[in-house]
């Protein structure tokens, strides 16, 4: 086989479609986000990100940059090994306490990644309990979808935040252990679900609940634990997942519940035991990060009044986006092509960065812009970023209906 010759055809198609993914390159400077470099060939110009994770700016606070320098410096690097085999840092420790105590769980286990805690968690329990079936929330994340996968235990989707669907299908499964997977915060729509209803729905068939918190932790709930925590939920959900790179802005993922079950998730998940643990710099960061936002809550509300501010403005002009109860804004253009060609001339032309969002990210013909709005951008950001799209707008004839 020419090998490459595939390569090259395949991404020829994806070109074609429109789907073909180019990355902005961007230089964070500490202290100036939402403001980044961009570079373009020789090109460097300064713009302004609207689409970051970072949904709070905590990869810039001064305590969590401190936090990671002054421990590279006393702890070096790297880890120096995976946690069983050397790398089991006294600050893994505290960071799994600290996360515990978020959630108020017995125990957290930490990850590399939020994909990877999704990914080992959920296949290792598939796997482990016997005879197990999992529900899935249609619009989960693929880190979750590719763990259900891999664990082979049967599977069983059902209608996005649907709970009377999940009703019916958790008795359908009949006598058999089942486990609910579902997310707070859905990250492409924004949307969250009807927590409250899932987990009396599964409490009701005896299910255990694993809830994805990725896009809420750091952001919802007096202490930042997330939409369980808003909603005085967390004590009834049995595994709460989260990741350490969006709003807490560092990186590394985790899951947390009971002990024992934390203990079984450490004591059997691949991808937990056979890769090098987080650099103790990291672990510390991280463990800055969440320690501060479960105090203050001035990010919090910063973040809150600029989506409303947004929100307004761009009803104001006549822009379309979804509406939600979350921090995320889409807006909808529905074609991939286009939504490319706006992004382009955002950056080109306005110095705003805002990356397309298309297949197989979303479904096709639900392309978006997708804005995240945090609480470093000021007035005058806004403004600059409406009257961008406002022109944008005018120009492209693009239909002024929400898909
Ligand atoms: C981003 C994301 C993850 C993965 O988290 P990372 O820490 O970025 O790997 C998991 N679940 C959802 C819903 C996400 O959006």
């Amino acid at each position: 086989m020419d090998f490459n010759a595939h390569f090259k055809a395949t991404l020829d198609t994806l070109k074609d479609e429109g789907n073909y993914r180019i990355f902005a390159e961007v230089e964070r400077q500490c202290g100036s986000f939402p403001k980044v470099k961009h570079f373009n060939g020789d090109d460097v110009s300064e713009v302004t990100v609207w689409c970051s994770n970072d949904y709070l700016g905590m990869g810039h606070h001064p305590d969590v940059v401190d936090a990671m320098v002054q421990t590279v410096q006393n702890c070096g690097a790297g880890a120096g090994g995976t946690r069983n085999i050397s790398g089991n840092n006294n600050l893994h420790r505290l960071l799994e306490e600290e996360l515990a105590d978020l959630h108020g769980k017995e125990a957290a286990t930490l990850f590399t990644s939020g994909y990877v805690s999704n990914w080992a968690a959920l296949s290792m329990l598939g796997a482990k309990i016997p005879n197990a079936v999992i529900l899935s929330d249609e619009g989960n994340h693929a880190s979750m979808i590719e763990g259900i996968r891999h664990s082979r235990a049967d599977k069983v989707i059902w209608k996005h935040n649907d709970w009377r669907d999940l009703d019916r299908k958790l008795k359908a499964v009949g006598d058999r252990p089942k486990i609910v997977a579902f997310e707070s915060v859905y990250s492409m729509d924004g949307d969250i679900c009807p927590m409250r209803e899932i987990v009396e729905v599964a409490e009701a068939h005896g299910a255990l609940t694993y809830l994805d918190e990725v896009h809420a932790v750091g952001m919802y709930g007096p202490r930042g634990g997330g939409i369980s925590e808003e909603r005085g939920l967390a004590h009834r959900i049995d595994l709460i997942e989260g990741t350490l790179g969006k709003a807490f802005g560092v990186v590394g993922g985790y899951i947390t519940g009971t002990a024992a079950m934390c203990d079984f998730v450490r004591s059997f998940a691949s991808g937990f035991i056979f890769t090098t643990a987080l650099p103790p710099a990291v672990a510390a960061a991280a463990t800055a990060s969440i320690r501060h936002l479960k105090q203050s809550d001035v990010e919090r509300q910063a973040q809150r009044d600029r989506v409303a501010k947004l929100r307004a403005r761009l009803d104001a002009r006549g822009i379309p986006h979804m509406a939600s109860d979350s921090h995320i804004i889409p807006v909808m253009i529905g074609d991939p092509v286009k939504c490319k060609m706006l992004s382009d001339i955002l950056m080109q032309d306005w110095g705003v960065y805002v990356q397309p969002i298309n297949y197989p990210t979303v479904p096709k013909g639900t392309e978006r812009l997708r804005i995240t709005p945090g609480p470093l951008h000021s007035d005058a950001d806004i403004d600059h970023l409406v009257e961008a799209l406002a022109s944008l707008w005018k120009q492209c004839a693009i239909a002024h209906a929400v898909a």
